[in-house]
């Protein structure tokens, strides 16, 4: 056990201390999340469903607490925030329904029929990120649960906070002690732990690409299953047919949305060359318009990065002699402050044009035609999400089903709705979360022949 403290991004000043786990505390934890998991999933489906309501009704009494910790622990505006603690409940609703339709088949063949059944794995091992550590957290959590699985949660050291309260508020709810578990600690020792630990029957990870890739490789010594959500470096496409008005002024939010750390940041701006110009004009007010600040202050839009480290990552992309067409702005003084920045024009050699900068910069490159701008677009390792700009429905259904990538909108840059699978295509992850279907994720199918003659 160490201590560890947590920094308020916004000030750089500490905002309390928090022990963490080591090895041995993460042993105990699957220990207890075994035994706990035999009696959860024999509660009854209808039961297990209104534990998971209660949970959810438990979040929404606390959205005030939750968002104000994310404020103070990371960074996060407060509307945004707000939100993100609202989306833990929907989240834990929508998924409350499982326990119920967890329906298998019947299978007529010959001299009996065969029965199928959803069995939970077992104790899933949740590895979360700090950039978003509340929606995250969920994504895996809630179908986990709904599906008679325990979880052990691993909250990135930086962001333990709203995952340690949230663990309380189920608690609080009634569930069983030992179904959810919180346990704050580093990557390289309580999340390696749980990727190595034989009794942890699935991992579900979001992070780097790097760290995925060993996650991958430590689940395949056990064939533990695995759904990994990895990095992005997405395009939004806009083309000359466009309401250019509409696509420049959502564009910032697009990639600066939570200061540019997040996995489905439209970071390259791909305009069709004919009206390159015209957007630019658009662009530099929508730019210089994102509001940068105190993220308590209700109407901030964007706060600070998550810390120091991060923050000279983030700076390295952006060197003296970098292209840089436009700023907006970012107040000085403590705290780890970065500018919207937008860079143009970047050759496709450029790091800001081939790495994911988890940050408040974007490039613009200009294409030609239909052809092109897809060939672009799909000119990455990542396919994890995108945007196509144009009021011509057949080029819409065209580019987005030729864009290698698993979550696309058009006329618009939402990513993520839980009611929809989310996932990411080649180095972008594996698997999907969310939708109908997550839950078939926690579960193996059994079948059982009986036999009638
Ligand atoms: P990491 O991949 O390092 O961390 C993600 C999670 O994995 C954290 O909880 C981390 O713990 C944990 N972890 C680290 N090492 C191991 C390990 N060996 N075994 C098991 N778990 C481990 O991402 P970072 O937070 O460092 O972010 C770096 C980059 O990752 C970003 O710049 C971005 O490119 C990408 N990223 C992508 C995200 C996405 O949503 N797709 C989210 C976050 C990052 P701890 O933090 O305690 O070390």
């Amino acid at each position: 056990m160490s201590d560890f403290t947590v920094l308020n991004p916004a000030t750089g000043r500490p905002v309390t201390t928090v022990t963490e786990a080591g090895a041995e505390a993460a042993d105990a934890a699957v220990a207890r999340a075994v035994a706990a998991q035999r009696g959860w999933s024999a509660v009854a489906p209808a039961d297990r469903a209104a534990l998971l309501r209660r949970f959810a009704a438990a979040v929404d009494a606390h959205i005030g607490e939750l968002a104000d910790l994310e404020v103070a622990g990371a960074g996060h505006p407060i509307g945004q925030a707000r939100w993100e603690a609202g989306h833990v409940r929907d989240v834990l609703l929508y998924y409350s329904a499982t326990p119920e339709r967890l329906i298998g088949k019947q299978i007529p063949v010959s001299g009996g029929l065969n029965v199928t059944f959803h069995e939970p794995v077992g104790v899933v091992g949740l590895i979360v990120p700090w950039n978003f550590p509340m929606p995250i957290f969920a994504w895996g959590m809630a179908p986990a649960l709904a599906s008679g699985n325990t979880v052990v949660a691993k909250p990135a050291e930086l962001t333990p906070l709203t995952a340690v309260r949230i663990g309380e508020l189920a608690l609080e709810a009634g569930l069983p002690d030992g179904v959810l578990q919180v346990l704050p600690g580093k990557g390289s020792v309580v999340g390696q732990r749980l990727v190595d630990h034989p009794d942890v029957r699935k991992i579900v990870f979001t992070g780097s690409t790097e760290v995925g890739r060993q996650v991958m490789a430590g689940c395949a010594r056990h064939i533990k299953r695995v759904t990994l959500e990895l990095g992005g470096k997405s395009a939004n496409i806009v083309f000359e047919d466009a309401d250019l008005e509409r696509a420049a002024a959502t564009a910032p939010y697009a990639v600066f949305d939570n200061a540019g750390q997040d996995c489905c940041a439209r970071s390259r701006i791909l305009v069709q060359r004919s009206v390159l110009d015209r957007f630019m004009e658009l662009f530099e007010p929508a730019v210089k318009k994102v509001v940068v600040g105190d993220p308590a202050v209700p109407g901030t839009e964007m706060g600070p990065l998550i810390s120091a480290a991060h923050r000279s990552r983030v700076a390295s992309y952006v060197p003296d002699d970098a292209p840089v067409a436009f700023r907006g702005s970012a107040p000085d003084g403590p705290g780890f402050w970065f500018p919207p920045t937008v860079l143009a024009p970047v050759g496709a050699s450029h790091p800001a044009y081939t790495e994911e900068v988890f940050g408040p910069v974007v490039t613009v490159t200009p294409f030609d035609d239909e052809a092109d701008g897809v060939a672009i677009a799909n000119d990455t390792p990542y396919g994890l999400s995108g945007s196509i700009w144009t009021s011509d429905v057949g080029r819409a259904v065209r580019v987005a089903r030729a864009v290698q990538s698993g979550n696309l909108s058009v006329n618009s840059h939402s990513s993520v709705r839980y009611a929809a699978p989310f996932g990411g295509f080649k180095q972008s992850g594996l698997g999907r979360e969310l939708g109908p279907d997550a839950p078939d994720a926690f579960t193996e199918t059994k079948n059982v022949f009986i036999a009638t003659e």
